[in-house]
């Protein structure tokens, strides 16, 4: 039922045809992997044919596969995606694991630009006992983090407040004892030359970070001290090559103990900083 769209798709091209064409199969059908498998030389109802065409013809304009089936998983959880959002991605579970981590008992966490909620969602997820508020300029975006956190039973311990930065938040607001923040983070420039999918399908919003592509962390960096308790953290996920950049800026802001991390890939990819 599928191995005809992994043949269409390998000749495109498509380096992950065969799970690109299942996975599309099984969304066309409604149908679990589990099921997919079980009931694979069943005959497939003609709309069902013309459903999963449609979906492959998507696919091969560029889109993912998670942007066509509405969904991709991050941290073990299902996360919906809308046009606002970007896909949560595997790089981003550093910046989660670190925060739980970084997070004592009862920890108030701020995210800020939170798309689908996937950081906040995450660690709240993992924490029955910390408390986060999370921002984002997009209307749409919050929509989907609303979804999700409801989704993952933690809408109750989550505030979504629309606006840019710490202009979301009034006063007065908990001082956090963590800040995080996945901003948009690629040079204006470079955003023509990235590949099909993101350059077509991902909200410009979410990837735009200014002229040198560090903007957003000069705002956060400005700015986070004074929303952040004495010893509170910043952690900021940073494209592979803006670690001294970005640490220099929350140097110059006063912030103590400035860290680059390196992802599995080796690849520097989160700044730590304590507001002393
Ligand atoms: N914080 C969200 C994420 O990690 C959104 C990131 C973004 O839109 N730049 O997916």
């Amino acid at each position: 039922m599928w191995r005809g769209w992994r043949d269409v798709l390998d000749r495109q091209g498509f380096a992950s045809a065969a799970l690109d064409a299942k996975l599309l199969t099984g969304h066309g059908l409604g149908l679990s992997a589990l099921d997919m498998a079980v009931r694979e030389g069943e005959p497939v109802a003609v709309e069902a044919a013309e459903r999963i065409a449609g979906l492959m013809q998507r696919r091969m304009t560029g889109e993912s596969v998670a942007r066509i089936i509405g969904e991709r998983e991050f941290y073990g959880l299902a996360f919906a995606l809308n046009a606002a959002t970007l896909e949560p991605r595997p790089e981003t579970e550093l910046l989660v694991d670190m925060a739980l981590e970084t997070l004592a008992r009862g920890g108030r966490l701020l995210d800020l630009g939170t798309g689908t909620g996937c950081i906040p969602i995450a660690v709240l997820a993992n924490r029955p006992d910390v408390t986060a508020i999370a921002t984002d300029l997009s209307a749409q975006a919050l929509s989907a983090a609303q979804q999700n956190a409801e989704r993952h039973g933690v809408l109750q311990r989550l505030a979504l407040q629309q606006g840019s930065w710490f202009e979301a938040l009034a006063r007065p607001e908990p001082i956090f004892d963590l800040i995080v923040s996945n901003p948009p983070y690629i040079n204006s420039d470079v955003i023509e030359t990235l590949a099909e999918d993101v350059k077509s399908f991902d909200p410009r919003l979410a990837l735009d970070g200014g002229p040198d592509g560090v903007a957003p962390y000069r705002v956060i960096a400005a700015q986070a001290a004074g929303w952040l308790r004495p010893g509170g953290q910043v952690l900021v996920e940073i494209g592979h090559d803006q670690g001294q950049v970005v640490a220099a800026l929350l140097q110059a802001a006063g912030f103590g103990q400035v860290t680059v991390h390196k992802d599995l890939n080796g690849l520097d990819r989160v700044v730590s900083a304590h507001h002393v």
